[in-house]
This record gives C-alpha cells, sequence and structure tokens, in this order.
C-alpha cells in the first residue's frame, strides 16, 4: 500500500497534467478553424477537462493534509525570515516607529497602478477649477449605473439639468470633488466603480493626463519606488501619448515607466478580439503587457478573458508576440478565477485574495512561484478581505510565491506605497527581511526587459546598502 504522503504527490501530478491539458484545449482552439468568437470554451468543457475522477478524486482529508503541510512550510519560512533579518521590526513597532521606517525603506517597483485611479485631492481640485467643466447631471448619473448611494444621487440631482462647476455654491462644489474620492470606510466595488464617472471631470487634455502621472511619479519617487508598470488603455491612437509619457517620466524623475494595455470585464467578446488583433501589431519597448481588470463578480475569469488571453499566449507561442500576461484575479466573485487566469497563461495575479480557497491551486502556483501584485488598502477598502489580520498576502511569500506590495487607485483611496508598507507591518509579523524580499521581487517579477531589471535590481540593492548602514547608525545612537 503506497503511504497518504506518495497518494498526494500522484493526485497533484495528474491535476497538474490536467491543468496543462487545458491550457493546450485553450492554445489550440485560438488557431482552430472555427475562432474564439464562435466557438469558445464552455464551462463545462473545461471543468470536465480539469476534474480528476474516481480513486484521483480529492478526499476532504487529502485537502486537509496538503493544508496541513503548507502551514508547515509558512512556519517553517517565518522562522527562517527572522533569522535572515538585519533589522528587528519588533522594536520598531514597539517604538512606534512603523511610519519613519516605511517613509524611508526602498520599495522596488509598484507593479498594479491605474494612472486616472493615482488622481489625488490638490491636483483633482487644481485641474476641475482651471478646466471648469459643464456637469451634465442626468448623464452624469446615468453612468455611475446606480453606483452611489441613494441619498448620494439625491443630493447630485437636486443640482439641475446642467452647470458650470463654476456655478455652484463653495460648499456644493466641495461636495461635488469629494465624489473624485472613495468615501471613508469599506464599500462595495459598484460604488468604487462609481468614481471613475467624476475622475473624468478632472482631465482635458494630454497635458492634464501628464500632471496626473507627473503628480503620482512625484511622490513614488519620494516615497523610493524605482519602476512603475501602469495598466490602462493603450490603444494604437493613444501609443504615441503614452511613449511620451513614459520618456518624460525617465527623464525628468529617473524613474522607469511600462504599460500593460487593459482589457475591461465589461467590454463583449466582439470588442476584445478586435483589441487583441490590434494590440499584436503594436511593437514598442513601453508596451510590455495586458492585464484584464473591473469587477469580478459575474465576470469569470474563463468566460470573459479566454479570447484576449487564448489568442495572446497562441501569439507569444508562435514567435508572433512578446507580450506578458498579467490579471486581475482573485479579488472578488469566482473562487476559480486564479486557477482559471493561470492556465488561460497569466504569468501574475492581481490581488489573488481567493487563490487562498484553493489548496491545490495554491500548491500550483507556489511551485511555479507566480507573482501575485498585493494592493491591501484596496483589499480591504472594497471587501476583498474583512480583517487585514487575516489577509493572505504574507502566506503567500512564505509559500515561495514571489508577493510585491502596490497601491491599485492610491488616489481614490487617499494612500500611497508608504501606507501600503504601514498596513503591512502592522497588521502581520512580516520580518524585515520579507519586506526586503518583497521589494526585489517586484524588479525580478516586473514585465521589463532583462537588461533593465538588471540594471534596476542593482540599484535597489544598492538603495537597500545604505538603508541597512544607516539604520545600524541611527540604531547605535
Ligand atoms: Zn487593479
Amino acid at each position: 500500500m503506497p503511504c497518504d504522503a506518495a497518494i498526494l504527490a500522484e493526485k497533484l501530478a495528474r491535476q497538474w497534467e490536467r491543468y496543462e491539458a487545458a491550457q493546450e484545449l485553450l492554445v489550440r482552439r485560438a488557431v482552430a478553424e472555427r475562432p474564439f468568437l464562435e466557438n469558445p470554451v464552455s464551462r463545462q468543457e473545461w471543468e470536465s477537462l480539469l476534474a480528476l475522477d474516481g480513486e484521483l478524486a480529492f478526499t476532504e482529508s487529502d485537502l486537509r493534509e496538503l493544508r496541513s503541510r503548507q502551514r508547515a512550510r509558512i512556519e517553517a519560512a517565518r522562522a527562517k525570515a527572522l533569522r535572515e533579518s538585519v533589522i528587528d521590526l519588533a522594536a520598531i513597532r514597539t517604538r512606534g516607529e512603523v511610519s519613519r521606517f516605511c517613509e524611508r525603506l526602498p520599495k522596488g517597483a509598484m507593479l498594479h497602478v491605474h494612472p486616472s485611479g493615482t488622481l489625488n485631492r490638490v491636483t483633482a481640485e487644481s485641474l476641475v477649477r482651471r478646466n471648469d467643466p459643464l456637469l451634465e447631471i442626468p448623464e452624469l448619473i446615468a453612468d455611475t449605473e446606480g453606483g452611489l448611494y441613494p441619498d448620494e444621487e439625491a443630493w447630485l440631482g437636486a443640482l439641475g439639468g446642467q452647470a458650470r462647476f463654476s456655478a455652484l455654491s463653495a460648499g456644493d462644489q466641495e461636495r461635488f470633488l469629494s465624489f473624485f474620492f472613495l468615501p471613508p470606510g469599506t464599500h462595495p466595488f459598484t460604488r468604487f466603480d462609481a468614481v471613475f464617472s467624476f475622475i473624468g471631470f478632472a482631465a482635458d487634455d494630454a497635458e492634464d493626463r501628464f500632471q496626473i502621472f507627473r503628480d503620482f511619479a512625484e511622490r513614488a519617487v519620494r516615497e523610493g519606488v524605482s519602476y512603475v508598470e501602469f495598466t490602462t488603455g493603450v490603444r494604437k491612437e493613444s501609443l504615441p501619448q503614452f511613449e511620451l509619457i513614459a520618456q518624460r517620466l525617465e527623464a525628468e524623475l529617473g524613474l522607469v515607466v511600462r504599460f500593460n494595455s487593459s482589457f475591461s470585464r465589461r467590454s463583449p467578446p466582439d470588442k476584445h478580439a478586435k483589441q487583441v488583433e490590434s494590440l499584436l501589431e503594436l511593437q514598442s519597448p513601453f508596451l510590455v503587457g495586458i492585464d484584464l481588470l473591473g469587477n469580478e463578480t459575474e465576470a469569470p475569469a474563463l468566460e470573459t478573458a479566454q479570447l484576449a488571453y487564448g489568442t495572446v499566449l497562441s501569439a507569444v507561442r508562435s514567435g508572433r508576440s512578446r507580450l506578458h500576461r498579467t490579471q486581475h484575479a482573485g479579488e472578488l466573485g469566482d473562487p476559480r478565477n486564479p486557477r482559471d487566469a493561470l492556465l488561460l497563461g497569466a504569468e501574475r495575479l492581481g490581488h489573488g485574495v481567493k487563490l487562498e480557497d484553493d489548496p491545490v491551486t495554491l500548491e500550483y502556483a507556489a511551485l511555479r512561484a507566480t507573482p501575485i501584485e498585493i494592493n491591501l488598502i484596496s483589499n480591504l477598502r472594497l471587501r476583498a478581505v474583512e480583517d487585514m489580520r487575516n489577509h493572505p498576502f504574507l502566506r503567500y511569500l512564505r509559500l515561495g510565491l514571489p508577493v510585491s506590495l502596490s497601491t491599485d487607485d492610491e488616489g481614490i483611496f487617499e494612500s500611497d506605497i508608504n501606507r501600503e508598507c504601514e498596513t503591512a507591518i502592522t497588521s502581520s509579523d512580516v520580518t524585515y527581511a520579507e519586506l526586503k524580499r518583497m521589494a526585489l521581487n517586484s524588479i525580478d517579477t516586473s514585465f521589463a526587459e532583462s537588461t533593465d531589471k538588471a540594471r534596476l535590481r542593482e540599484k535597489v540593492l544598492e538603495q537597500f546598502r545604505r538603508f541597512e548602514s544607516e539604520y545600524a547608525a541611527s540604531a547605535r545612537n
């Protein structure tokens, strides 16, 4: 009789074969005679290919055993990280020096940033006052698609049909500007989505948009960030503008910037089909990948993403494209999304909070060292986690997944990368070695060219050498 461990290993190996078979089906479908649009991979086809049956199916006891082994690995990694830490974070917590520590800590890269979501209060107010937009209230309310709370919608409705911003009373102007940010506390994703209906009023032209990028970039550089990957609507027409933004930010601030072209979960498949074909024609050193974004509830990864991701994966396999793939998956919605995103060819996951609910896919992701872009404050404020102390980021890191920290939409949440660092330190037992690991992970798992990565890694390591020696000196005084 083989022992339990051998049986579990055998079942996992069989499961990985099924995972690979599912990806092969997808790649075949991408080049099949009848294209994705007419002949998508159905949920039933997908699940029956993935399911292990009969004696090979995972039992409750297998899953318990797998979780228990993962817990043991997490515990061993925690102890190792504590031994390797040259700075004692416990002392920093006790002395109340967390903010000061995070201000000075090198951050490496931010891999999960939406440019329009970076707009902060000062910039929003100055742009709206300068551009004095015409507010068409009924259209604006319709655009929020019921995402606002009833009292908010009633207040907006009472402003009437249309008005110039400058014609509002001072109090109304202030309240209108408050809609550019998420109200305090936690909110459903639909309320967050409604914010984007307002943000458009700030920027009028390319120079306004550059100002939003520049304000964010100045803050990021001040906070110790060396590289940013933005997810945004890079299309054939907008690419030159984004290239110019990246060139200016590097020349003016020394910040290296790249872009992932976004696919919206709300767009129909035929729109994704057009978008992906046009994207595959583009060549730019600044355009490094694709990302799928939007509310995951009722927009599962398989059904929403297979066309774009299957097409890009197939193009990469055949040498036609070099685009990388990341995907928002496991923030909300179907718990199978992190698994399906990986099988659809995503190299990184955005958020990935729900990955932990599926210990088999978590094991797969650990084996493959799948990078996870973590945004703690976003996850708390949009209810991806109920309690920050239960956030899985550190368990992922300790299982060997190259986790890194980012801010998602720091303007809307009125946060920044320093707050993410503080949140990590105050809500978990993260060690200094692990904070440093996350900063290096962010560079290593970016979609930058290898020569850029090597240069950035050297820069960040030098920042850490300086940080550690200054820290040692100040700790002695
Ligand atoms: Zn995001």
